[in-house]
Parts: C-alpha cells; sequence; structure tokens
C-alpha cells in the first residue's frame, strides 16, 4: 500500500503523527476516497472540523470567487466581508467583540492574554490561570501551558507561569486554587481529546458564580464542541451558561484555517487596546468569506436543528454497541460528539477501522471519538454501526 507519496511524506516530514499508510485524495458528502480509490465513511470530520461535509459546491464556489478577487491584504485596512463574518460570529456567539486567528491554539494564546490584559488594565494584580485536567488546547505555548495532561506538557516546561490545575467537574476542587491572584478559569464545556467528558449543569453554574463573586473571567474553550456539535450553536448555550470569552476554530471555517476568540463588552472595555495583539493572516478576505458562508449555510439549512435531529439516532446505535460488545465499557458525550470507551487497546482497533473503510479517532481514556461531519444522516451510522460490529467482533 506504501505509495511514492507516502514515501516523500515519510522521508520529508518532521515526524509528529502517528499516521496510516495511507493517501487521501478527495471528497464527496461524508465520504472520502484515497488516492488508490478506496471509499472511507467519516465520523472524523478531520478533526471535527468539516461540519458541512466535503466538496460543498456553494462554499467552494464562494471561495473560489473571494480567490479571485483577493485573499490577502494587510489588518491596516478593511475588507469586504471583515465587518459581516464578525457581526455574524458575534450574534450566534453571544459575544460583542472578535478578534480572527489561524488556528484553535492561536485563539487559545490571544484568549489568555486577553484575561491577563484585563487584569492589568484593573490593576488587579491577577495573572493565576486555572484550567483543567484532561483538558486539552493546543500545542502552542501558552496552549500547552493550560493542558490538563502531563505528557503534552514536560517535554517543552518551562513553560507558562501561574497555571493550577483542577478536577473537571469538581467544584470543590476549583474552590480550593481560587485566591486574589486569580485571572481566569479555561475549560471546554465538553471535553474533546481528553475522553469526551461532558461539563456538568451544577460544574458550569458553579464556575460561573465563582468568576461573578471574584471578578475572574471565565474562558469556554469551543474550539472543538462548538459550531453546533452538540446540539447546539456553542456548547454553552445548551447549559445557559455564557462565558466571558469564547474560543472557536475547527469548524467556522470547514477547514479553511481560521479561529477566533471573543468576549463580551464587559471584557473588551478593559482588554486589549491597539498594539497589543495582532497576526498577519488573522481575518484575511478568504477565512472571513468561508466563515460567513459557512454560518449563512448553517442557518439557511438549520444544521443545529439537523444536530438535534439525528444524534438520538447516533446514541442509540452507540448504545446497541455497548450492549452486544464486552469490549465496550460505555458510550459518553453528547449530539454529534460521542465516544466509545473500549476496554481492548484502541490501536487495533483504529488499524481495523481503516481496513473496514472508517474514519474515526482516538480520545484520552481510551476512548473512540466519533464526531461525524453535521451533515451525517440515518444511513451513514447504520453504515457505520455496521462496520464497528465487523471490527469489534474481530
Ligand atoms: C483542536 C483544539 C485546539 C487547538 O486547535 P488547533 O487549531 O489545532 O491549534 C484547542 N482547543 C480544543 C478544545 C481543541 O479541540
Amino acid at each position: 500500500m506504501v505509495n511514492s507519496k507516502i514515501q516523500a511524506a515519510e522521508e520529508n516530514l518532521i515526524h509528529v503523527y502517528n499516521r496510516f499508510p495511507i493517501a487521501l485524495d478527495h471528497g464527496e458528502g461524508m465520504y472520502i476516497y484515497d488516492t488508490e480509490g478506496k471509499e472511507y465513511l467519516d465520523f472524523a470530520a478531520g478533526f471535527a472540523v468539516t461540519g458541512l461535509g466535503y466538496n460543498n459546491r456553494e462554499l467552494n464556489e464562494a471561495l473560489k470567487a473571494q480567490i479571485d478577487k483577493l485573499y490577502h491584504i494587510s489588518n491596516l485596512y478593511y475588507h469586504e466581508s471583515c465587518g459581516e463574518a464578525a457581526k455574524e460570529l458575534n450574534r450566534v456567539s453571544g459575544m460583542d467583540r472578535v478578534f480572527f486567528t489561524n488556528s484553535g491554539g492561536e485563539a487559545i494564546e490571544g484568549a489568555l492574554k486577553s484575561a491577563r490584559r484585563y487584569a492589568y488594565t484593573k490593576q488587579s494584580g491577577r495573572y493565576e490561570f486555572i484550567a483543567m485536567e484532561n483538558s486539552f488546547h493546543g500545542r502552542t505555548f501558552g496552549a500547552v501551558s493550560v493542558t490538563g495532561h502531563e505528557a503534552y506538557r514536560e517535554p517543552f516546561e518551562p513553560l507558562v507561569p501561574g497555571v493550577k490545575f483542577a478536577k473537571f467537574n469538581d467544584l470543590d476542587s476549583v474552590k480550593a486554587l481560587v485566591n486574589d491572584k486569580t485571572c481566569a478559569i479555561i475549560l471546554e464545556p465538553l471535553q474533546g481529546e481528553g475522553g469526551i467528558n461532558l461539563a456538568t449543569q451544577e460544574f458550569m453554574e458553579g464556575i460561573r458564580a465563582i468568576c461573578d463573586e471574584n471578578d475572574i473571567l471565565m474562558i469556554c474553550d469551543e474550539v472543538q464542541c462548538g459550531m453546533g456539535r452538540t446540539g447546539s450553536m456553542f456548547a454553552w448555550q445548551g447549559f445557559g451558561v455564557k462565558p466571558d470569552i469564547m474560543t472557536m476554530a475547527k469548524a467556522i471555517g470547514n477547514g479553511i484555517p481560521v479561529g477566533a476568540f471573543a468576549m463580551t463588552e464587559k471584557v473588551a472595555e478593559y482588554s486589549l487596546k491597539p498594539g497589543d495583539h495582532g497576526a498577519t493572516y488573522g481575518g484575511n478576505p478568504l477565512a472571513c468569506t468561508a466563515v460567513k458562508k459557512v454560518l449563512e449555510i448553517f442557518e439557511r439549512d438549520d444544521i443545529v436543528g439537523h444536530v438535534n435531529k439525528v444524534a438520538p439516532y447516533l446514541t442509540a446505535k452507540l448504545d446497541e454497541l455497548v450492549e452486544e460488545f464486552d469490549c465496550v465499557v460505555q458510550r459518553k458525550g453528547k449530539g454529534l460528539m460521542q465516544g466509545l470507551e473500549i476496554s481492548r487497546p484502541l490501536a487495533e482497533v483504529n488499524n481495523r477501522a481503516i481496513e473496514e473503510g472508517l474514519l474515526v479517532i482516538q480520545a484520552h481514556g481510551n476512548v473512540i471519538r466519533f464526531v461525524p461531519p453535521l451533515i451525517v444522516e440515518e444511513k451513514h451510522i447504520d453504515e457505520m454501526a455496521e462496520k464497528m460490529r465487523r471490527i469489534l467482533r474481530q
């Protein structure tokens, strides 16, 4: 199976990914095809990115048209779609001010800087961050500093100082870390990489209360769980617990590299000022066209409504697998961001999945993650479940 394209990659790239020996070529809807023509049913969406699936003609046309006009200018000027993309993203996210980045990690950097800048203006002397065990916020220095996995942090120490880790869904462990130096509390409402762990209502409300009582900022990392995946446009909306700062990326451009951090007016008033932050590519015409078009399609086609319609079917089919197989311990998650905890080595399951033509991803805690494009239909879920049966039977 190892062809010349794979060989060139093996010989020239820095090896930081455990890649499967396949080279993907093109996609259509819920399916991707490799260079040998083999079909894969996609329940990974390129790490929860391609919410609208592959080869969406409308999005493609909008991007192509923008490429022919202009795809980069400096941020010293406005362009046609930066205002509209920002306005729409603020409207659906409930935030007031947004900054466009090129990735999720960069969005986290911006969020952390925004919180520090808020404390600096207020001269509160607050600089510490409380993050969660099992969290994942990215690979850049600030992001890895608040990521709750020792293995990701240790080789790169010393990291950003002033970070403490609390137990996810354990309010007392958060309270024990709060002091007059605490600047912000950062969490994913539904942890992805960390094993598909959903925050409890009580935990979300408790964090909000701690923040309100102490003028601490609540940062929700919606990079993975946002954009409709949990059955609301952003996961915090499902709890009715609004953060002060939030981060987005992955699905907001359907794969065009774009992320964002956003804040309420209350934070913006004291936070970043001209000269405090920037990104050469951030919010370029192509990225903003992607965000604008993706949001337009989301609303017109009621993608969130579709997620709520189809998610119970995914839940039911995954529950069947829990019933049928001893090696499937439990189902976790919500909406179209779910996982199965398996008692067998995940690598085995993953390799078998590739053989069966199914793309899934691993998460911590021996969990197989199911994060399909949000356009998934019941027939695709049936097809996935049948493939999973064949995979688990062996
Ligand atoms: C993927 C991810 C990030 C990092 O995003 P990148 O675009 O890879 O930098 C941050 N937070 C969460 C929750 C993520 O899932």
